[in-house]
């Protein structure tokens, strides 16, 4: 059986689902590294020697304080790679 879809309805229930005052989210997924010791079939990663400095590290975190404060929003880091552990700085940046 088809439901009928009707504009003010439709607007009603996304006016329920989304909470206007909830304070948005920046989420930064950041590929620290495309070194992994797997080969996974499925992966999309590129393979390179690219990394960035810590200066660069630095730079962005610091870039993301800015959009914190300039947008009034929770910023989230998924970091990922390849594999994350692998960065040689990782844990001075997480
Ligand atoms: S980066 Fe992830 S998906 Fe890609 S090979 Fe490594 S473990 Fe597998």
């Amino acid at each position: 059986m088809q439901r009928e879809i009707k504009i003010e309805n439709l607007k009603a229930e996304v006016k329920n689902k989304v909470d206007l005052k909830k304070r948005p989210t920046f989420t930064l997924q950041w590929h620290l590294t495309s070194a992994c010791p797997n080969r996974c079939k499925h992966c999309y990663v590129e393979q390179n020697n690219q990394i960035l400095s810590l200066k660069e590290c630095k730079k962005i975190v610091n870039d993301l304080r800015t959009i914190k404060e300039r947008w009034d929003c929770d910023i989230r880091i998924h970091f990922s790679g390849g594999d994350p552990l692998l960065y040689p700085y990782f844990f001075r940046v997480a």
